[in-house]
């Protein structure tokens, strides 16, 4: 086989582990830039608009292991740095995900890192300036970042409760981005693409969610996700009748207000 040959087929290799994304405008440049210059990364951005799908397509793509965390309000710093476990009798030390990532020199992805405490910001600081270093206080270590460590968090600034915002001090520790909802014939192309319904179909689908996310504010505190579109193409796909399926992915899951729920569905009717 020529040499031309092999490369092609180790491309397409590459490109099938590839997770699927497409792009919004040009975030997986300034990601890869984040990555080379040693940059940690901050994505804003509401629910189900795709951050943790292009997180795991730029890992892959960078050929680097990833490490994800999805936070919540019990998580501490010793959750991802480590801790001592009674293994066998004995007592080990065993790394938590941030740590693997920092000694295996990989991705670590944070989804939602306000909703950790308060500790887990004294753990990021040393490590998200030109330091780059991880104190484990519990076993003495002080680890170096490899260069080919990133650290990437992202948080939602539409339900943020004020108390839970990311600190001035923290937030200024990252290159950012936002993230939005893909534009609509970005969207179209993934809700057909993931869940198999064609893709004049999705057009339908994709219209009237720009109409729904219309009514985010007045009535909504997040409008309708990618995430939840591509559930009800799938449903349908799967051969469930459109007001049924829209009925349990595009209003149910956005409020539990009767009103509002009918609001929801006099908007579906009026296009199906
Ligand atoms: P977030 O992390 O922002 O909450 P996800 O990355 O989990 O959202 O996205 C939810 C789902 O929406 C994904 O599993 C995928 O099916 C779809 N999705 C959203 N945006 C994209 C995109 N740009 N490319 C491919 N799939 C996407």
């Amino acid at each position: 086989m020529s040499h031309t040959a092999t490369a092609t087929k180790a491309a397409s290799a590459f490109a099938r582990d590839l997770p699927y994304y497409a792009p919004a405008g040009n975030e997986c440049a300034l990601f890869e830039q984040a990555y080379r210059q040693r940059l940690p990364l901050l994505l804003k951005g509401p629910t189900g608009c795709g951050k943790t799908r292009f997180v795991s397509h730029m890992a892959a793509k960078l050929g680097r292991p990833l490490f994800t965390v999805s936070c919540h309000d019990d998580l501490t710093a010793a959750d991802l740095t480590g801790r001592y476990l009674l293994q066998g009798g004995e007592t080990r030390w065993v790394d938590g995900p941030l740590t693997r990532a920092v000694r295996e020199g990989g991705i670590c992805y944070l989804d939602e890192v306000v909703e950790a405490r308060k500790d887990v910001t004294v753990v990021l600081h040393p490590l998200t300036d030109d330091r780059r270093l991880l104190p484990l206080e519990r076993t003495g270590e002080l680890i170096e970042a490899p260069d080919d460590f990133m650290l990437v968090v992202s948080y939602n600034p539409g339900y943020q409760h004020i108390l839970k915002s990311l600190k001035p001090s923290t937030r200024q520790r990252f290159v950012a981005m936002s993230f939005d909802f893909p534009p609509p014939r970005v969207e179209c192309d993934i809700v057909a693409r993931e869940s198999g319904l064609s893709h004049e179909r999705c057009v339908a689908l994709v219209n009237l969610a720009g109409r729904l996310r219309e009514l985010k504010g007045q009535d909504l505190e997040e409008g309708v996700s990618t995430r939840l579109l591509v559930y009800c193409a799938t449903l349908i796909s799967a051969g469930m009748p459109i007001l049924e399926a829209t009925r349990a992915t595009l209003v149910e899951p956005l409020t539990d207000d009767l009103d509002v729920q009918e609001g929801l569905l006099e908007s579906i009717r009026a296009t199906f």
